[in-house]
């Protein structure tokens, strides 16, 4: 198959590129290694994140500010089950709005790893080992970043040394405080404050295992 553009890495950076690349007439592909289109930010970032911070503003709310409007609740309880459900739901609705526009756009998505033959010929790897070609006259890598673990400081996902998956854990451990805050402390809100003590403090009392993997890619690397 021979395309004007072909991108690798269907992130922010990588959607928003191919869809532009199309408005503008292009024919183009998009290459990505993961089932669902997004990249960290839709899959494992910024939108998972977000809808549970979003469900711990009104858990704090319905503890803490009903009262003070006059709306009497018995003390509201977490349904973890639930709010991972929700969490999921929403990052389905988001990465299938993604592929809706990529079809919209009439960008050919294309599974699997993108590697240069040369500089006009990609292949892609599925995973299933299945290898494919196309031609190409322009590439746009739009494959993100990973973090590096520097010889002195490895990555140990429990402070500052934290690879993206540590971003997500201290994340969820920063959420499940909020929720969980009037059992090790006192109770807390979503805010800021003194978040990574209260991080390396959650993870002192619960460990690692009470937080869950986001839409079981925990270890997607
Ligand atoms: C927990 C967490 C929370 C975050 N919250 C926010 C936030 O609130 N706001 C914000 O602005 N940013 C946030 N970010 C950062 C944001 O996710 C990134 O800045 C953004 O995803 C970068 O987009 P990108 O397109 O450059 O790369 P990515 O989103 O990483 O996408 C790159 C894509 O390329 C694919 N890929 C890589 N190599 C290949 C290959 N050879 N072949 C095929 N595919 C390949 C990958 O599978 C991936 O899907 C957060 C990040 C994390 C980890």
């Amino acid at each position: 198959m021979q395309y004007n553009v072909t991108v690798i890495g269907s992130g922010p950076g990588g959607y928003v590129a191919a869809i532009r690349c199309a408005q503008l007439g292009f024919k183009t592909a998009i290459v990505e290694k993961y089932d669902t289109l997004g990249g960290t930010c839709l899959n494992v970032g910024c939108i998972p994140s977000k809808a549970l911070l979003d469900s711990t503003e009104h858990f704090h709310n319905a503890a803490h500010t009903f009262k003070e409007h006059g709306i009497d609740i018995p003390e509201p309880k977490v349904n973890i089950k639930q709010m991972i459900a929700r969490k999921s739901d929403v990052v389905k609705q988001n990465v299938d709005g993604i592929a809706f526009l990529m079809k919209k756009n009439k960008i050919d998505v294309l599974k699997g790893v993108g590697s240069f033959v040369d500089k006009n010929t990609i292949k892609v790897t599925a995973k299933d080992g299945k290898e494919s070609s196309i031609t190409t006259d322009n590439v746009i890598i739009a494959t993100g970043s990973k973090p590096t673990a520097l010889p002195f400081a490895p990555f140990d996902n429990r402070w500052w040394r934290c690879d993206w998956y540590g971003a997500w854990v201290s994340l969820c451990a920063h959420w499940v405080e909020s929720f969980c805050g009037r059992i090790f402390r006192q109770p807390h809100s979503y805010d800021g404050r003194n978040h990574g003590q209260r991080i390396v403090e959650v993870h002192q009392k619960v460990g690692d295992g009470i937080l869950p993997g986001p839409q079981g890619h925990s270890h997607r690397k």
